[in-house]
């Protein structure tokens, strides 16, 4: 609201306090004058004023962005061909209750408005106010999305461990041998189940402190060497090397425990998917201001088409070969998360029959 003038004020005796009664017939002609322009142009939401006659007398800078045309000057249809819009700028006119109206534009991208529309005095006109939908109802999607996959994932190995059981107690109620078979099929699938709810945890308990950067120290070189040892088991058994490039201390700002979780993540994928290489390399360096960390295998690399998606949370190249390799579709999701909140990059080079890369770049310590 514009600032009430001391013209306004002066016009009180000051022996008694003004009432609401008293204020408002003297600041309406105040606000008047003060020109709705100036609130228009104040509002960061898309805003217009529309008169009696459907004509939009004056918009704000942020409406002519978003329907791309100042409507200024023009029939309120020649911007927003919305017939509910239309209508309910048409009753607020004749001096209906505020209503809104959610529409949809289809362009490049589909994007989702709602229109406020609010009568300014019956035949006196309405105020149009905008607000932009598309990324909330996205999030919104996504969030759903996200439900309906963890409980997917989490359904399945239930299932099995469900059908399982069944048989043990069934069929092979009396067969000591097929029992061993079948709670041994149960262990992998509890501890399939125990890993998806441990990686959606952490992602859950990233996702929560993405904006506050950690504030410790952490040589990415001592990093590398844990993750190699904590590996070193998996690696001999896909008969696989993991190799690090030679290098001093290399600092930056950030949590341990988080980087360890990143270069495990990555080191582990390229064992799991890449070890027919024979080989993995850690290589470590710092590019201007930034620490760069990058695990590249020798293995069959993965189709462009599938590059950009990685880092979605389940999204797999290839389901049940992730699977049988004890994946859940969230490592990549999780490092992604973790080098945001250190304000680092996640970069990834692959290309079929030619082996993966993937690096992250960190701040240096200061
Ligand atoms: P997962 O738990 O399935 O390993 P990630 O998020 O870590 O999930 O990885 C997503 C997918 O990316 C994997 O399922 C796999 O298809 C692909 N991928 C990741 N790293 C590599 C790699 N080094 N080589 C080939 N494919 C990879």
């Amino acid at each position: 609201m514009p600032p009430i003038r001391p013209s306004v004020l002066t016009m009180w005796p000051f022996n008694r306090t003004p009432d609401a009664q008293d204020l408002v017939p003297a600041l309406a002609p105040e606000i008047r004058l003060a020109d709705a322009a100036d609130v228009i142009h104040a509002l960061s939401e898309p805003a217009l004023i529309v008169d009696g006659q459907g004509m939009v007398r004056l918009a704000n800078s942020a409406a002519a962005e978003v329907l791309e045309v100042d409507p200024a000057g023009l029939h309120l249809s020649a911007s927003i061909r919305i017939p509910a819009v239309l209508e309910a700028v048409a009753a607020a006119t004749a001096g209906e209750d505020r209503v809104s109206v959610d529409y949809e534009l289809r362009g490049s991208i589909l994007r989702v408005f709602r229109a406020q529309v609010s009568g300014l005095g019956a035949g006196r006109g309405a105020l149009v106010v905008l607000r932009d939908l598309t990324r909330e109802q996205q999030i919104e999607r996504m969030r759903a999305d996200f439900v309906a996959n963890a409980s997917h994932e989490l359904r399945t190995p239930l299932a099995a461990l469900s059908g399982f059981l069944d048989t043990i107690m069934g069929a092979a109620r009396h067969d000591e041998k097929a029992q061993v078979r079948f709670l041994g099929l149960m262990r992998s699938q509890a501890d399939r189940m125990r890993r998806l709810i441990d990686d959606l945890l952490s992602l859950s308990r990233i996702e929560m402190n993405e904006h506050v950067r950690p504030a410790g120290e952490v040589d990415l070189t001592q990093v590398a060497a844990h993750v190699r040892d904590v590996l070193s088991g998996m690696a001999r058994e896909q008969d696989c090397e993991v190799m690090i490039s030679e290098t001093g201390p290399l600092t930056v700002t950030g949590s341990r425990d988080e980087l360890v979780q990143v270069v495990q993540n990555l080191v582990e994928n390229a064992l799991k998917y890449g070890s027919s290489g024979k080989r993995v390399e850690i290589r470590l360096g710092r590019t201007g201001d930034m620490a760069e960390l990058s695990v590249r295998d020798f293995g069959p690399g993965i189709a462009e088409e599938h590059i950009p998606r990685l880092t979605e949370r389940f999204y797999r190249v290839n389901v049940q070969d992730s699977r049988a390799r004890g994946g859940t579709g969230l490592g990549l999701a999780i490092v992604k998360h973790i080098v945001n909140r250190h304000r680092g990059r996640l970069s990834i080079v692959s290309r079929s029959g030619h082996g993966s890369e993937f690096s992250i770049r960190i701040p240096l310590k200061a």
